[in-house]
């Protein structure tokens, strides 16, 4: 007979924080072995012994059946000599650099939790801090690492004896929980008026009753304070929105359950998935007719971004108020998310009628997460809370440490060393001082965090993106400057784990170019480490700049013109018959006052305000998301459209506009042009990639860039990609919009070593 054996198992990845240990505690028991498991730096280690078909066992359950949290990147073992000792201890943790202890994300309030907090024989019936090993508060409260209770905002409430009872005990569920609390140690709300004043009462029914009665709330949650008004009072709404000063952009709304969700929005398997699941981000999907929410939550859409409860506190909100609420970021317009208590008063004393706090402190912003579904998959829009900050395992090293600082919309900094990739939380955009100093501060916070102190950093060209100069501005570190569509692809590239060389479409509304011009309807071949033009989107005039971009109208007489279509008889010139003559002279004079532009953004604005969908925005991407939503998804034919070549290809988007012109003037329907249009630009994609590969004999196309948020452009593209036999690469883990744009140039300055 054989004896026993004894095995030294080694797991990497995000293995700490998400319970770990427990597990193997639990494993050793059911497969009868003796040993020990820990913590180190390097993630868990295991000593295993008795039966070699036993130890094997626990093997392959810890490299297949781990904890729902945890990512399990590495297993190793090791034969070492058995010492017949008795027992499975789990012994104290090991301390070392902070090389790879991966902070986990925030993770939304799980079953357990959620049970007890609504079981009147539970000790934390009701309470609103309930969280254990598998849920609650992680990234957004940790200081340093290791990951402990002591580098918490945690660290200022002491356990009581049964808190401390359930956090020593291997076969609790609390065991190592670092948040772990409850009613008599733990964090406690409170609910004060604007002015300060405490509301007498039980601070959840009081701050229902408010938003009953129409109320603005400001709620504090994981990442920060949002705002919250009963989504069914559209005069609450709508006072949101002007204290906001928010005109526009939809407002997400969260439903108590999955059921209340699909009173609101059709959500099939997979979205359903998503909302109930650890993440718990906001997902867009199709409103349903009738759903019981205001006009103005989100505005001529037909789309609603809904989430689940992932608090506690917002289970206890939702369950009192028994119907949905709007919950948005707590901040005004543009700024960033208020997170720090002696911040709330003041930055939102002014919309906010009450607060509903407590006094666990933040250590770091992070807004809510958002997703579209594209074909049963998330197609990530923001990536922040819940996601953020869990790595990227890159399939090739990193030889120096790298931060790329990302653009100027939609910020994200990525830091990269080693074999990893962390990417921040979303950032909004550049332009206001407190952006920045939050960008900056979270950098430093993140590069004690995961021990990466960079020699390189990567950034935008474009001179004046506040992140360019930060970038610039700092010493002893090597810029690397990476063109702005050439790291949308390789922020596509890295999502999937994939070096190139591609064919890459990069659709987007505005980066700097190689050329010095304004691009953004791009057709690159490209590695990691450079690229090609091979082609892109017919040049036009930006009549007025900047300006073109807020008013879309603007574009559509730029492409008439560009296009020799006399605008007589269109709605959009005879709404803007004022300056329509000043802006085509402008075009057509061409100048610094109309700079060129092969932005595919812009086309999109061209046609939106063809259509009637916006002459003018208030955010970016406004018209083009109209576009989307008024195409009608029956039709599947697109217009002709000339691709020209060999190199560069150029996509004649003039003849886009010329047949929406013509089909208006027709009096064809508004949704079977806006869908004719999507499908004629996917149609010319795919001809201008055929070109490509002519040239290159490439077979793989990567697509990024915001513009393929749009569902039916990217479905129209993949579609007739994968028909001509191409492999297509889309964005599965960071955004295909600028939030993916640091991680691209951190793979950038990393491949040009
Ligand atoms: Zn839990
Ligand atoms: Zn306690």
């Amino acid at each position: 007979m054989i004896g026993p054996v004894r095995s030294l198992i080694r797991v990497e990845g995000i293995v700490q924080g998400v319970g770990f240990r427990p597990f193997v505690h639990a494993l050793a028991a059911r497969y009868g072995l003796t040993g020990l498991v820990g913590n180190d730096a390097g993630g868990v280690f295991i000593e295993a012994e008795g039966p070699a078909a036993a130890v094997g066992a626990l093997v392959e359950a810890v490299r297949h059946r781990a904890p729902a949290l945890a990512v399990v990147e590495r297993v190793s073992v090791t034969p070492v000599p058995p010492t017949g000792a008795r027992g499975f201890e789990i012994v104290p943790s090991v301390a070392g650099p902070a090389t790879r202890a991966l902070v986990p994300a925030d993770v939304a309030t799980c079953a357990d939790c959620l049970a007890e907090l609504f079981d009147p024989a539970d000790r934390r019936h009701l309470y609103p801090f309930v969280n254990c090993t598998n849920c609650g508060p992680r990234f957004t409260i940790v200081t340093a690492v290791p990951y402990d209770r002591a580098v918490t905002t945690m660290a200022g409430f002491a356990m009581c004896a049964a808190c401390e009872r359930e956090y020593r005990d291997p076969r609790d569920r609390r065991f190592h929980a670092q948040p772990t609390c409850c009613p008599d140690c733990g964090p406690a709300l409170s609910l004060t008026t604007a002015a300060g004043a405490r509301v007498p009462g039980d601070p959840v029914t009081e701050a229902a009753a408010l938003l009953a009665g129409g109320a603005v709330l400001a709620v504090k949650g994981l990442g920060g304070y949002h705002l919250a008004v009963d989504a069914a009072d559209e005069t609450a709404v709508a006072t949101l929105r002007a204290r906001k000063g928010r005109p526009d952009k939809a407002f997400a709304v969260l439903a108590a359950d999955l059921p209340a969700v699909r009173e609101l929005c059709e959500a099939g398997e997979a979205a359903a998935r998503l909302l109930t699941g650890p993440r718990a981000p906001i997902v867009l999907l199709p409103r349903r007719a009738g759903a019981p929410v205001a006009p103005s939550v989100a505005p001529g859409s037909g789309e609603l971004g809904v989430l689940l409860p992932y608090t506690p506190l917002h289970h206890l909100l939702a369950r009192r108020l028994a119907r949905p609420y709007v919950l948005t970021s707590g901040n005004v317009s543009d700024e960033p998310i208020v997170y720090e208590d002696a911040d709330a008063p003041a930055r939102l004393g002014g919309i906010a009628d009450a607060f509903l706090s407590h006094d666990r402190p933040i250590r770091a912003p992070a807004d809510d997460s958002v997703v579209r579904m594209f074909r049963g998959a998330a197609l990530p829009v923001r990536r922040a809370r819940g996601y953020a900050p869990e790595p990227f395992t890159l399939p090739w090293p990193v030889p120096r440490p790298v931060l790329a600082c990302g653009a100027a919309q939609k910020s994200t900094f990525c830091l990269a060393g080693g074999r990893h990739a962390v990417v921040s939380q979303h950032f909004g955009d550049l332009e206001s001082y407190r952006t920045l100093r939050a960008f900056t501060t979270e950098i430093d916070r993140w590069r004690r965090l995961f021990g990466i102190d960079p020699v390189v950093v990567a950034h935008d060209p474009h001179p004046e993106y506040l992140s360019t100069k930060y970038a610039l501005a700092l010493d002893g570190v090597e810029p690397v400057a990476v063109q702005h569509h050439h790291a949308h692809l390789a922020s596509c590239l890295a999502d999937n784990g994939e070096p190139g060389p591609v064919i890459g479409v990069a659709f987007d509304g505005t980066g700097y170019g190689a050329d010095g011009t304004i691009w953004g309807g791009e057709l690159l071949v490209a590695d990691l480490a450079g690229f090609d033009r091979a082609g892109h989107l017919e040049q036009v005039r930006m009549p007025g700049g900047g300006t073109a971009i807020r008013q879309p109208w603007r574009m559509a007489a730029a492409y008439l013109h560009a296009a020799s279509v006399p605008a007589d008889g269109l709605g959009v010139a005879r709404r803007n018959a004022a300056a329509w003559a000043a802006v085509s002279a402008l075009a057509a004079a061409g100048g610094p006052a109309a700079p060129v532009t092969s932005s595919a953004g812009r086309l999109f604005d061209a046609v939106a305000a063809l259509l009637g969908v916006r002459d003018t925005v208030t955010y970016e991407g406004q018209a083009a998301m109209g576009l989307e939503l008024l195409a009608d998804r029956d039709v599947g034919d697109g217009y002709p459209v000339a691709v020209t070549g060999p190199w560069p290809v150029v996509i004649r988007g003039t003849d886009l506009v010329r047949a929406v012109a013509d089909d208006l003037r027709r009096g064809v329907r508004r949704g079977v042009v806006a869908a004719r249009f999507h499908h004629g630009l996917a149609g010319a994609v795919a001809a201008a990639v055929r070109l490509a590969a002519e040239a290159t004999g490439l077979g793989t196309v990567a697509l990024s860039g915001g513009v393929f948020v749009n569902t039916v452009l990217l479905g129209g593209v993949t579609d007739r990609l994968v028909r001509d036999g191409f492999r297509v690469l889309t964005h599965r883990r960071v955004p295909c919009n600028d939030g993916g744009i640091s991680l691209g140039q951190a793979v950038v300055a990393a491949a040009r070593g």
